[in-house]
């Protein structure tokens, strides 16, 4: 239902915390955060509010990038087990995604025969083939693109990759995402209303275009890995 994320120099919990809270009135009935740093990805998630999600987040973990995330369940009922992010068997991969996997079952019996999923959701499908296709290609943006070809449906996703503290890779199909831009940090969200706290410079995403989301600048690529440039544009602030 909704998307936030952040790669910075702040400590990432309280952005994200807060985008979430701006996204709030969309509804959801879950919600989750996973913050990376160089201990590795902690995730936390819970079934209910964004206040309740605020209590289990452990206060002392410092990270300066992460991914949140607020959920209208379409496939897996509401529950902590069912709620975002979810992660890939490894524990490398970590994802928030939005919108409905199409072809989920397919993908499923075509890629992921010999993995054993931990949730019912379709989303787990796209973090578990990325780590697959990973595997393979050894090259997480070119995984990353691929899944992105592979998979249809509706989908705004953002993911972490527990090796690289430098960046967030994000894409969308039919599924509203922006990239916020600043200083010295850039965003994701779903809705302009989860950034706005900290930006009003954003990029639009076109379908199926994937965006490498890093610090110090973002790079958008189409499928076949060529970039694309575009210019922002500012946010309205309704008052
Ligand atoms: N289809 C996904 C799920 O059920 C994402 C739903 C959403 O957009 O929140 O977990």
């Amino acid at each position: 239902c909704g998307i936030v994320g952040y790669i910075g120099q702040q400590d990432t919990k309280d952005i994200l915390l807060t985008g979430l809270e701006k996204l709030e009135y969309r509804g959801y009935d879950s919600a989750g955060i996973a913050t990376l740093n160089d201990k590795g990805v902690n995730v936390s998630k819970v079934k209910g509010r964004i206040a309740t999600l605020r209590e289990a987040v452990d206060e002392s973990i410092k990270s300066t990038q992460g991914i949140g995330h607020t959920r209208w369940a379409t496939h897996g009922v509401p529950s902590e087990l069912n709620a975002h992010p979810h992660q890939s068997t490894s524990g490398r991969f970590t994802i928030v995604h939005n919108g409905v996997i199409e072809n989920y079952v397919d993908v499923r019996d075509e890629y992921l025969e010999n993995v054993e999923l931990k949730s019912d959701t379709d989303t787990e499908i796209i973090v578990q083939l990325i780590e697959v296709l990973h595997n393979d290609m050894n090259d997480v943006a070119a995984a990353f693109r691929k899944a992105v070809e592979l998979l249809t449906g509706s989908y705004a996703i953002a993911l972490l990759d527990a090796e690289n503290e430098d960046t967030i890779y994000v894409a969308k199909n039919k599924s509203p995402l922006l990239v916020g831009l600043g200083d010295d940090f850039n965003m994701v969200a779903s809705d302009s209303m989860a950034a706005l706290h900290v930006t009003d410079q954003f990029l639009e995403l076109m379908d199926k275009e994937t965006v490498i989301v890093r610090r110090d600048g973002v790079e958008i690529q189409k499928l076949d890995g060529t970039k694309v440039s575009r210019e922002p544009f500012t946010a309205e602030i309704d008052s």
